[in-house]
Order: C-alpha cells, then sequence, then structure tokens
C-alpha cells in the first residue's frame, strides 16, 4: 500500500532555492518538508570556488556553502527526506498528491526546485567513455588528469571556469567553441584567453569522442570548412549548457525549453504550485537568483496556505 502523508508544504529539491525556501516556510510556520531522491546540496556541490554570493569576501567552496545551508535546514528542524517524486496530481478536494518513490504527499502548496543539470554531448563515444575521460564535473574529476592534456567542450560561463580550473591542474586545456566568440561574461573570458595553457579552437565541434578503454583523441569539425582534424586527450569535459529537471512536470505545467514558466511571484500555471532557482525560466542562473526565488516562492506559498486555511490574507507583516 501506498506510503500516504499530509503536509502543507511540499518542496522538490534540496539544492540552496529547496533550502531557503523551507527555511522562510518554516519561520511563517508552515508545515513543510523537502524531498530529494539523492545527496541534498544540488549544483552547488559541483562548484570549486563561490566567490561572487555576498558576504564571503575570500570565497566558499560549494560544497561548504552546501553544507552550511543543510546546517541551517536541520536547525530549524526541517524534515529532509530521501525520495524522488514522480508526478503530481490534483487531489478531489483541490489539494496536490505528489507522487513519489515512496508513495505519495497530500499538500496545500508545492514548490518545484528540482533545479537543472548539464547538457549530454550527443556524439559517438561520449556515452561510453563517460567515466573513462568524458566527464561533466570538472571540480569533482579535474585531479584525475594533472599535468594531462584535456578539452572542455562549449563556450558559456560554465566552460570558461572550469577551463580556467583545469588550466591550475593540467598542462594544456583546448577550448573548443563552435563559434568564433565566447558567449561567457567579458571578465571571465578575458580571464582564459590571458591564460598561457588555454588554447581555445575556434568553429570547431566534436563529431566522436576515441579511445578503446579511455579518452585517446578528438575527432574535431571546423564549422566553417567543414576541415576535420584529430586532437590527443585524456580527457575531455562538456560544458554545452544546462537542462532542467522538469520531465515528470511536462503534463502538468506549462515549460518554456522545459525551464518552468513563473510570474515575478514565482507563481507557475497551476495555483498553488510555485518554482524557484535554476529550473525556472529566467536569465540568469545564479545563488544569489536562486536565493531570491525561493524566498518570493516561499511567501507566496505561504499566503495561499493562510488562505487555505482560512487565515486572514495578508495579515502576515513578514517573516521572523
Ligand atoms: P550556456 O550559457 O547556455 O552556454 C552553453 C555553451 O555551449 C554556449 O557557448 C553554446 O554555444 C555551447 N553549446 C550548446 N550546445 C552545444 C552543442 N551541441 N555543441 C557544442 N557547443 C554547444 O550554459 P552554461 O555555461 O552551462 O551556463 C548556464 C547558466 O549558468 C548561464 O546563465 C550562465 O551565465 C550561468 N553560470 C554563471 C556562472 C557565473 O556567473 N560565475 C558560472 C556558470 C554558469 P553558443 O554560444 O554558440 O550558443
Amino acid at each position: 500500500m501506498a506510503n500516504s502523508r499530509e503536509v502543507e508544504l511540499v518542496i522538490v529539491g534540496a539544492g540552496v532555492a529547496g533550502c531557503t525556501a523551507a527555511i522562510y516556510a518554516k519561520r511563517y510556520g508552515v508545515d513543510v518538508v523537502i524531498l530529494d531522491k539523492g545527496v541534498p546540496g544540488g549544483q552547488l556541490m559541483t562548484v570549486s570556488l563561490v566567490e561572487n554570493y555576498p558576504g564571503f569576501p575570500e570565497g566558499i567552496s560549494g560544497m561548504e556553502l552546501a553544507q552550511r545551508v543543510h546546517q541551517q535546514v536541520e536547525k530549524h528542524g526541517i524534515e529532509l527526506v530521501q525520495e524522488e517524486a514522480t508526478g503530481i496530481k490534483r487531489h478531489d478536494d483541490g489539494r496536490w498528491l505528489v507522487q513519489t518513490s515512496d508513495g505519495e504527499w497530500l499538500t496545500v502548496a508545492v514548490i518545484i526546485a528540482t533545479g537543472a543539470s548539464r547538457r549530454p554531448l550527443r556524439v559517438p563515444g561520449a556515452q561510453k567513455l563517460r567515466g573513462r575521460g568524458v566527464s561533466y564535473c570538472a571540480t569533482c574529476d579535474g585531479f584525475l588528469f594533472r599535468d594531462e592534456t584535456v578539452a572542455v567542450v562549449g563556450g558559456g560561463n560554465t566552460a570558461v571556469e572550469d577551463a580556467l580550473y583545469l588550466a591550475d591542474i593540467c598542462e594544456k586545456v583546448y577550448l573548443i567553441h563552435r563559434r568564433d566568440r565566447l558567449r561567457a561574461d567579458p571578465h571571465l573570458a578575458q580571464q582564459v584567453l590571458s591564460r598561457d595553457n588555454v588554447e581555445p579552437v575556434w568553429q570547431t565541434v566534436v563529431g566522436e569522442i576515441a579511445g578503446e578503454e579511455e579518452v585517446e583523441q578528438l575527432k574535431l569539425r571546423d564549422t566553417g570548412t567543414d576541415e576535420e582534424q584529430l586532437l590527443p586527450v585524456s580527457g575531455v569535459f562538456v560544458a554545452i549548457g544546462i537542462i532542467a529537471h522538469t520531465k515528470w512536470l511536462q503534463e502538468l505545467l506549462e515549460l518554456e525549453n522545459g525551464f518552468i514558466t513563473t510570474d515575478t511571484n514565482m507563481r507557475t500555471n497551476q495555483p498553488g504550485i510555485y518554482a524557484a532557482g535554476d529550473v525556472r525560466d529566467t536569465v540568469i542562473r545564479q545563488i544569489a537568483t536562486a536565493v531570491g526565488d525561493a524566498t518570493i516562492a516561499a511567501y507566496s506559498a505561504y499566503q495561499y496556505i493562510a488562505k487555505h486555511r482560512g487565515e486572514a490574507y495578508g495579515e502576515y507583516a513578514g517573516p521572523e
């Protein structure tokens, strides 16, 4: 029989957005639970050094920041349950039923904070050699390639940050980008292009990742001339954008390129369902914006829940 539980607010995802929303909701007096299918922390766990989040002038490692956020969740007595949310259905009484790997949660409101992850490179060899030279996390796997030659694929902030990180560890880093200029922020682009051991490979795409047991070389194609060349590397780090974790919500929510559409109050097209953080259709995905989204989403959800309880709407002045 399905494990059936009731709560006022289900937050799906224990990254920085989900945890922030939970802390605010708890402080509004909402009965809240966070669901996460894996280890809490989300994408923060893969960031080597966070230098743009206020309050940490020397920077802080993503993992340490994630651990601190988690401690704050625990300190507030918020329940964090390891369960995968698989669907959301409207219950007969107007509440929502969040279906999970372990049963279901009947709830008044839901905040989706499931985040996003890196877009896979779909070329021959990429899947076969994943974990054997093909990586999606420079900060997790970079040390395996100390003093070796590697490539980073992509031209955005992630690719450039990965290349900068790897340049400190590896002998040589090729930055392979399909256009002739980087998409990354100018200050990052400048930094990477001034590194002696980083060589940009412009207007080029990877056609195949070759190797028997491990990555040995990349088959590259010039997008202008169609000329092909082989590039010997022992590792390739893919950073070609991100995809939202919303497959399980496709039938329910309005999405834009897979990201959840919200208004400025983080409301989705379904009443009582909110979204926050990287999973949301937004212009910039940062820790600071995830925290901001989550703060608004928690307030919106609280107002919705207060109305459901029959409390005077808007009576509450703000968080403790
Ligand atoms: P992104 O900004 O979407 O960049 C993806 C890059 O991959 C682009 O350069 C794109 O090329 C290239 N690309 C896409 N599909 C490709 C394919 N099939 N083959 C080859 N290249 C492909 O993604 P991101 O760098 O992961 O960043 C995601 C978001 O997080 C962004 O909003 C970014 O600003 C943010 N972020 C911020 C920071 C920071 O501020 N420190 C750090 C990391 C990420 P084109 O340029 O030709 O489209």
